[in-house]
């Protein structure tokens, strides 16, 4: 079927990249050995600071998000140290747990729930039984893509204090950077990992970490061969605004304008953008009776929403509808939550009026594919919409 107008991408990520990005990208390729394009470098690593809420050092990798993941783990960690890896979902496992396995990491995976984000009381358990200080690292999924659960950090991090564990804390915020408010320093994360195409709103095709003083340490020690993703040589060159290889120039233009909007809107305002546009879609999930799969309210994400189908209907079938007949492209079900969920990304670079025509089509493709639901999704997202940004009526 020919659709006209634009599509609507409404997966948790890659997200919508605003004009203004797309056309600082256009630009032509720059010298990545001359001066623009050291000031380039400059100026943008002292501008990701703020964003992760860091005074500390922010390194760029021409990447996916996987590709930080697994820098992250071979810039901090030695072959066959031990770390825990918090299950929260479909990311806990592929990009953390699988990745370490494969680097002859010894993995172990704290059972959780793919329903909430990562429990502060096992993680208690766990490092309470690990006297000898075993576990080097402890990884956890800031915002788990796959279920839409948001773990609280800085409980976890009070965790680890209070046993006085000397573990890192390595956290991914590959789908909650620049979206949902995240404090690098303040929570004494080690390392922070993300990528560029969800919050940050460009294409897939960089990584990004924040780094701690402890983790810059640990990387002095840390004995896995490295060289792509080799702090110390990134550093390096990127104390005179340069690459150890070629940058992906093109991405870097579109990341400093992408910075440059993120701090025109206030980062604050960004956060309660995204923490509106979660709270309507669940009023619109409510009034659908449709299941929201997170089950922990102070752990709702703020980035996506995952719904779960009705016994007996297919997920997949259900997003196929709404991809043929209304051009809008909705989030998977993951590992376990193949076609039992679909997921509503409501992230990036996103208004109003976006999120609903979004739940607009949620409610006709529901009906459009037979699945059963109340009507009234729509207008009970407005509601909460017509309140305007300040929570009040204009
Ligand atoms: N971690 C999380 C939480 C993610 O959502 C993703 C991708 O969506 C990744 C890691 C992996 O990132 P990428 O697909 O860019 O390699």
């Amino acid at each position: 079927m020919v659709h006209s107008g634009r599509h609507f991408l409404q997966i948790p990520g890659p997200t919508n990249v605003p004009e203004r990005v797309l056309r600082a990208m256009s630009r032509p390729v720059i010298d990545h050995r001359g001066p623009e394009f050291a000031q380039l470098t400059t100026e943008i690593l002292r501008a990701l600071g703020p964003i992760f809420q860091t005074t500390g050092p922010v390194v760029v990798f021409p990447s996916s998000g996987t590709g930080g993941c697994e820098a992250a783990l071979v810039n901090t960690l030695s072959p066959g140290d031990r770390l825990l890896v918090m299950e929260t979902g479909w990311f806990s496992h592929i990009a953390w747990r699988h990745v370490a396995e494969r680097l002859s990491l010894s993995v172990d995976y704290l059972a959780g729930s793919w329903r909430r984000g990562a429990s502060a009381s096992a993680l208690e358990a766990r490092l309470d039984a690990d006297r000898e200080h075993a576990l080097k690292a402890v990884v956890v999924v800031h915002n788990e893509t796959s279920t839409g659960a948001t773990s609280r950090i800085a409980s976890l991090r009070r965790v680890m204090n209070e046993l006085r564990h000397p573990a890192l804390l390595i956290v991914d915020t590959v789908s909650s950077l620049a979206s949902i408010d995240y404090r690098h320093d303040e929570w004494e994360v080690d390392v922070t990992v993300t990528g560029s195409q969800k919050g940050l709103m460009l294409p897939p095709g960089l990584s990004l970490h924040a780094v701690s003083a402890k983790a810059l340490a640990a990387s002095k020690s840390s004995k896995f061969p490295k060289s792509y993703w080799d702090w110390q040589a990134m550093q390096k060159s990127n104390q005179s605004g340069f690459f150890p290889y070629t940058p992906a120039t093109n991405l870097l233009y579109g990341l400093r304008e992408a910075i440059d909007m993120l701090n025109e809107e206030g980062l604050a305002n960004v956060f309660r953008r995204h923490a509106r546009h979660a709270a309507a879609t669940r009023a619109a999930c409510r009034a659908w009776g449709l299941e929201v799969l997170c089950e922990e309210p102070e752990e709702h994400s703020n980035t996506l929403t995952a719904v779960v189908m009705p016994d007996g209907h297919s997920a997949d079938r259900f997003r196929a509808v709404v991809l043929e007949q209304l051009d809008m492209s909705l989030g998977t079900g993951l590992g376990k939550l193949a076609d039992q969920v679909f997921r509503i990304g409501h992230l990036g670079s996103f208004n109003d009026l976006m999120l609903a025509g979004t739940l607009s089509g949620v409610e006709m493709g529901l009906r459009m594919a037979g699945v059963p639901h109340r009507s009234g999704g729509v207008t009970a997202a407005l509601e909460i919409l017509a309140k305007g940004r300040s929570g009040g009526d204009a």
